[in-house]
């Protein structure tokens, strides 16, 4: 076990949670690490009783009461949706939530017609019951030689119509020096599938203030794409959502595999929100729905998916993208099927964000 302490905790408190643990007949030893103080019982203690140990998650002063045989404590406990702060109020992602929906291109582009083809984009995806305009503004691509994206640009007229029609944005950052360009415009920052292993991003991730959207690599296992979750939330992420986007399998004629499998396993371990993104498993249109309508089924709690309304002028992903008037069907289709899978699907303003897992606006400025 282990009692970790705020970064501020007054040292009266770790003497005080000494005398309790030796009296209980443990032997507590303090480790330093990341500015706070934790306190450790050697393996093999005799268990604890109930009281003692509500009693120091409770104390102030607690950050947290770890099992120290449990590499995911953090994941493993969250419960309740995420907050996003989107321009129409709070947005809950996660169990107990609405289905969520992102849609929107796979990259901001700039040329002329791209501004006409955004705000028809986001009028569709609002349309369609969306809260969130998706869009790369830094691209990950395989070749040097493909779109890289339209960078702080791209972003700043994301921003504008994702406004003009009252929608969050949700857009990747591959780089620690990106994390805050992207933070500054996008309520929820994404961390792509290239980057999931990647710790010193995954570090400074959860210290850029936004909540993150975490996508599975696709060489990456559930227990790894868990333990990059639980980097975010012991950085002090204010709130992880998860995304299954498709894992390399020797399925060739597919552009990933929909891991549902691992969806429903993800489901199992933690009350994390999980969102699944059927467009980059599928890699082509008609594959796109009915994994996104497999993956709700499976558990998925909302839904990120690309759109075009003219695939042939997508700077990338062009044979994934949907086109607008495919939104609103699927996005119905998604929710009948929350419904049939027992899932409440009626907006509620009941909604507990317990845990620390809730976002709040960056700052009181909204992101330019
Ligand atoms: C994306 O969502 O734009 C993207 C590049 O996805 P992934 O990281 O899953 O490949
Ligand atoms: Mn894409």
């Amino acid at each position: 076990m282990i009692v970790l302490l705020n970064p501020g905790a007054p040292p009266a408190t770790a003497k005080i949670i000494e005398s309790w643990l030796i009296k209980a007949g443990a032997t507590p030893r303090r480790a330093h690490g990341a500015g706070r103080l934790a306190i450790e019982l050697a393996t093999g203690h005799a268990p604890l009783s109930a009281e003692l140990v509500a009693r120091l998650s409770t104390m102030d002063g607690v950050e947290a009461v770890l099992d120290a045989e449990d590499p995911i404590p953090r994941v493993r406990a969250a419960t309740g949706p995420v907050l996003i702060a989107t321009p129409r109020g709070p947005l809950a992602v996660g169990p107990g939530a609405p289905l969520a929906l992102a849609f929107g291109p796979c990259s901001i582009a700039l040329d002329p017609k791209a501004e006409d083809d955004l705000h028809q984009t986001a009028e569709a995806a609002a349309r369609a019951g969306a809260r969130l305009l998706r869009g790369g503004a830094f691209k990950p691509r395989s070749s040097p030689y493909a779109f890289q994206g339209s960078g702080q640009e791209g972003l700043r007229l994301l921003r504008r119509i994702a406004d003009a029609h009252q929608l969050a944005v949700v857009s990747e950052a591959m780089s620690e020096s990106a994390l805050n360009i992207v933070a500054e415009f996008a309520e929820l920052v994404q961390l792509g599938a290239r980057s999931m292993a990647s710790t010193p991003l995954l570090k400074a991730a959860a210290r850029c203030g936004r909540p993150l959207l975490l996508k599975r690599g696709f060489g990456a296992t559930v227990d790894e794409w868990l333990l990059a979750a639980e980097y975010l939330l012991d950085g002090g992420a204010p709130g992880v959502i998860l995304c299954e986007r498709g894992i390399r399998t020797f399925e060739p004629a597919t552009r990933a595999t929909l891991d549902l499998g691992g969806l429903a396993l993800a489901r199992l371990r933690t009350g994390l929100p999980i969102l699944a993104d059927p467009s980059h498993a599928a890699g082509t249109r008609p594959l796109v729905a009915p994994l996104a309508l497999a993956a709700v089924a499976a558990g998925a709690d909302g839904l990120i998916v690309e759109c075009h309304p003219d695939a042939a002028r997508a700077r990338s992903d062009g044979p994934q993208a949907l086109a607008l008037d495919e939104l609103s069907p699927l996005a119905e289709a998604a929710r009948a099927v929350a419904h049939a899978a027992g899932r409440r699907v009626e907006v509620s303003s009941k909604v507990t964000c317990p845990n620390k897992i809730q976002s709040s606006p960056r700052s009181s400025a909204s992101p330019r």
